[in-house]
Parts: C-alpha cells; structure tokens; sequence
C-alpha cells in the first residue's frame, strides 16, 4: 500500500476596511438592523449602476503588494452567474481571468522546516448577502434575507497547491491574516465573518505528480477549524483510497462540535458560473506610477520585523514571535528599547508585567495609559542600581494609569536601593537573630534554608537591598555550613 500526502490549497476571503461598499455609498458597519445598509445598487434593481470604490482599490492592491503579488495595470470585472435568494441580482461582480494580481508569496518556519506557500492570484469582488436560517421568532417555516454585506468590498486570496499538512495550513492562514491585518487592509476579525478561509484538499501517494479528485470545505472561521477539517478530511480521503472507494469532487462543511466533515454540494465547475466581463464597468487601469506609492507606505511586514528583532536587539526568537503580534505592541516595545537601551529588559517588561496589566484592565495596548519613555525610565532605575527588581514592580504598579514618574515615585516614597553595607549587615544580623533555629539547621547542612533565610531579610527592608550585598552579609554570617549537606 502506497503511502499518501496531502494536497492543500487555500481561498482567503477578506473584509476591505473601507467606509462604504465596493460598488456604492451603502455603509459597510457590522452589526447594522438588517436590511438597513441598502441602495438599489446592492439590492440589485433594474437599471442601478456600479461605482468602483477607489479605497477599496487602494486597499486590495495593498494587500496583493504585501504577499509579494504583481499587480497588474489593467484587471477586468466579471460577472459570476448563479441563484441563491442571497443574491438578488443573481450575479456577483468578481475578477475571474484578468484578476487585479498574481504571482506572490508567503514563507514562514515551521518546527524548523521553511515553508513557502504561492499566491496564485489576488482579486476583487463583492461578497453576497446572508441568509438567517435561525433564530427569528419564525425561523421554522421562513428563512430571513438580510443584504446589507451585500457589496461589502472583498478581495480573495487564491493559493498554490503547495501545503501538505493540515498544520502548515492553519499557520499559512494565519501569516496571511496577520499580513492583512497589518497593513491596515483587514481588521483580522473571523468571529464577524470579515475573515474566511476555504480549504482544498486531496491525497495522492508520496512521489506521484497527479493530483487526487479534491473536496472543498467551505467557511471555516478559525485557524483551529482549518487544522481539525483538514485533519479529518485527510484521514478520510486516505481511507477512501486504501479501501478502493472512489471520491467524488464535492463541497463539505466542517462541525466543529463532532469534529467531521459532511456534504454540502457536488462541486460546480468553473463554466457553470458562465463568466462574462461586467458590461456595467470599464477594465480597472491602475498607473504603474500610482501602485509605486501605495508600495511605498506599506510598513515593516511582521516576518522581516520579528526578523530584524532577533538581529538588531539580540532577542531570542520566542520574544520577537510576541512583541511582533501586532504592530502597535512592536512599536511600544521599540520606543522602550531606544530610550532604555536594553532590549532585552524592556521585551521582558512589555511580556511580561505590562501585557498581565493590559490584560487585568482589558486594556489596548493602542490605549495604554504608561508612555514608553515612562517605562524605559524604570528599566533605567534598575539598570543603573538605584532600584531592585522587586520594587521595581511595586513602582511599576504604582506608574500604571496614574501618569506618575518612576523617579517621583522612588523618590517621594524612599524606594531607592539601600547600598550600604553597614546598613545591610545590621539588618542582616537581626534578622538571623530572630531564625536562630533555622540558622542552626543550616549550620548543620540544611543549605536549603539559605534562599529562605534571604528572602526574610529582603522583606525586613521591603525590597530594597541590594541583593546581592544582602547574599553576601548573610552568607559571611553563617559561615560555612557541616559537610553532609542534604
Ligand atoms: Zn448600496
């Protein structure tokens, strides 16, 4: 029996930020009362005409530009020809052979291995509107029509059949969103729908060059989905080859509450769409000049930022996979590297205790109420000796929302390191005075109270000695301890 692999592909639907619809004024606002966000050139009456929305060109040649796409200088609308009582003008304007893009690229590490993953083609297109089959007071005998997604500005995002697990999938998908995402394109939100992912999938044997007959799973609106229908759909089609069954061409859906995939229709081929360019629009010529200026203010793309994390601030790669998960956090932790000039302490504030912080108070790092100066000016306190660390999380808690200083707060409240040694050694000797037992037992080879025996000086001056110094007075203290150490 042959061994087999799978072959994936993906079609990425994503929302275009813009205010209004691809083809007229309607508002795109989620969350709208149905019906509301409508003109006669999304409900599709007679006569309406189509007008391209020029944000929604800007933004779709954005993001082909950011997955590495040629976008070409002329894109020709088409209509794609099909009834669903979601789309009232039993066509949908989409991009079928001249798209707006092609020819781009994603590549991401996976447990070591580089993956690479092409875009085949970026294009433009309208999305339909939605058909609520539940729900309402009288979902039972009616389904309810709500068109106000009707129009709302699409692109998608076809790739080449060049994944061959379900885990690379899910993580390709989610490179793409955070691409998307961070150039301002898409708002990354699959609970909304404004972000979807269809998957196609066959096996063939290791080695073979045919592809298998191929199923697609349809709206899967998380990178978990993307995994389990993929891990499902593979095991499925491998059976079905090792048992001799024959596979049909068809579209799934994926239940995410029994984990398995189930029909939704036999697949339709491309010509029964019939797709003719759009009478109703003129080819979308774009100047060659005018795609150079909206490359020219793309930002930083997250692979070469987390990329330039680890070269130019010497952090481990675990940090820059975090600090990279949006732009907003990169940007925070960059200003703090610059004004502190320790990347690696201000990566470990802004993982560590500023992220638990913005967490606590559902806070947005957009709206943090601590400036990065601010932060790099504790950081500086540490590093310069005139804090410890455990005050410096005292003081940190005291900055956060209030705009006070780290040195106001040092300062007003006698928090400054205690340095002298004299001091320590006084602090040092009362506090073993009142753990004579535990003192005894360390003498006697229990060196495990060391640390214990540290900890209750540190609280005597509440943090505030110099660590180090307080290790050394306690250690010259005790002397050594008898051999038989357990
Ligand atoms: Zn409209």
């Amino acid at each position: 029996m042959p061994e087999f692999e799978p072959v994936i592909g993906l079609e990425i639907h994503a929302q275009l930020l813009t205010a209004t619809k691809i083809f007229c004024g309607c508002s795109t606002r989620f969350g709208a009362e149905p019906n509301s966000a409508l003109c006669p050139v999304c409900a599709g009456l007679p006569g309406a005409l189509p007008v391209l929305n020029r944000r929604a060109v800007e933004l779709a040649t954005r993001a082909a530009l950011a997955l590495g796409c040629r976008v070409h200088s002329e894109s020709i609308f088409a209509r794609k020809n099909y009834f669903y009582p979601d789309l009232p003008k039993g066509y949908q304007i989409s991009q079928y052979d001249r798209p707006l893009a092609t020819a781009g690229a994603i590549a991401f590490a996976a447990d070591g291995r580089q993956v690479h993953v092409g875009i085949t083609r970026v294009h433009m297109e309208e999305d339909a509107g939605k058909s609520l089959h539940e729900g309402l007071p009288d979902s039972a005998r009616w389904t309810h029509l709500d068109f106000n997604r009707s129009g709302v500005p699409l692109i998608e995002i076809v790739t080449e059949p060049d994944l061959r697990s379900a885990a690379d999938a899910a993580e390709a998908f989610s490179r793409v969103r955070e691409v998307l995402v961070a150039v301002g394109v898409n708002d990354g939100n699959m609970e909304e729908g404004s972000l979807r992912c269809d998957a196609n999938v066959s096996v063939r044997p290791v080695g073979a060059a045919k592809f298998g007959v191929k199923t697609e799973l349809k709206n899967l609106n998380s990178f978990r989905h993307v995994q389990r229908a993929l891990e499902f759909e593979i095991d499925r089609h491998i059976a079905a080859r090792q048992d001799g069954v024959a596979l049909v061409q068809e579209t799934r859906l994926f239940d995410p509450a029994s984990g398995r995939t189930t029909v939704m229709r036999t697949k339709e081929e491309a010509d029964d769409y019939r797709y003719f360019p759009e009478p109703d629009l003129p080819p979308l010529v774009l100047d060659a000049a005018w795609i150079e200026s909206v490359r020219s203010t793309l930002p930083e793309l997250p692979e070469a930022r987390r990329a330039r994390f680890v070269s130019q601030y010497a952090l481990p790669e675990y940090d820059a996979g975090v600090l990279t998960q949006s732009m907003a956090l990169a940007d925070y932790f960059e200003r703090v590297a610059a004004a502190s000039r320790n990347p690696k302490a201000a990566s470990n504030w802004v993982m560590g205790e500023l992220t638990r912080k913005l967490n606590d108070t559902k806070q947005s790092i957009e709206a943090v109420e601590l400036a990065p100066d601010a932060l790099a000016e504790l950081v500086t306190l540490i590093d310069t000796g005139r804090i410890t660390g455990p005050v410096a999380k005292d003081v940190f808690e005291k900055m956060y929302g209030t705009g006070r200083r780290a040195g106001d707060i040092v300062a007003a409240e006698g928090l400054g390191r205690i340095d002298d040694q004299d001091a320590i050694d006084r602090i040092v000797a009362g506090v073993l005075e009142g753990h004579a037992a535990t003192v005894a037992e360390y003498r006697a080879g229990k060196t495990k109270t060391f640390g214990f025996l540290v900890g209750q000086v540190m609280k005597a001056t509440a943090g505030k000695a110099d660590p180090a110094r307080v290790n050394e007075s306690v250690r010259r203290v005790l002397g050594t301890p008898a051999e038989k150490a357990q």
